[in-house]
């Protein structure tokens, strides 16, 4: 599978690129800032963009999903944080940031089964760090969002956070494979298996 990422953003947010081996396209899980960038290394790879995915519709991993998708590219978000970029403030208080708007903003759930770039991509809803926070899975990969990150795991404790659900979603990410990949949000890539023996905030979630 290719898989690249851009991180040279002001929050160090991963923007993931991912596509089947062969094939042209690839798609985009959570842009964040950079859009001019993300096209140049997409331009490079050869690969030429069909969707745009978030996981979650905060600022530094969604703010420019609108802009880089412009009229003619899908922008993929859970019903419950597609909110965002209607009403930020309603949506989250006190994290008013406003987002580029979507033109093709299609709302997702959990079970979707998404087709680009030559791969089959899960979705699965793990709410918590936010209400419509989702995990995209794919060939033994996870990308996993604000979910887990290596050694850590996402906030929640924002407004529209629930530690509770939380740990619902953190208890589904232990019933992954040892050997899959995990794509976090924010730092250096991992495995479950890995996570499972040594993240400190995985130990008490079951
Ligand atoms: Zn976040």
């Amino acid at each position: 599978m290719y898989q690249d990422v851009f991180d040279r953003n002001p929050f160090g947010t991963n923007c993931w690129l991912l596509g089947a081996d062969g094939s042209e396209d690839a798609v985009l899980v959570d842009p964040g800032f950079e859009p001019d960038e993300l096209r140049a290394v997409l331009e490079r790879a050869r690969r030429r963009p069909t969707a745009i995915l978030l996981t979650h519709a905060h600022l530094d991993h969604a703010y420019a999903a609108g802009v880089l998708a412009g009229d003619d590219l899908p922008v993929f978000v859970h019903e419950a944080d597609a909110v965002a970029f209607d009403d930020i403030e309603g949506w989250n208080p006190g994290f008013d940031n406003p987002l580029e708007p979507v033109k093709d903003l299609r709302r997702i759930v959990d079970g979707d089964q998404l087709s680009f770039a030559g791969m089959s991509i899960g979705v699965r809803h793990t709410p918590g760090h936010t209400p419509g926070h989702c995990c995209f899975v794919t060939d033994a990969t996870v990308v996993a969002g604000d979910l887990v990150f290596a050694g850590s795991i996402g906030r929640s404790d924002f407004p529209n956070s629930s530690p509770e659900a939380m740990r619902a979603s953190l208890r589904w990410f232990l019933t992954l494979d040892d050997a899959d990949d995990v794509l976090p949000g924010h730092g250096p890539r991992s495995t479950v298996g890995r996570e499972r023996a040594s993240n400190p905030f995985l130990v008490n979630v079951a």
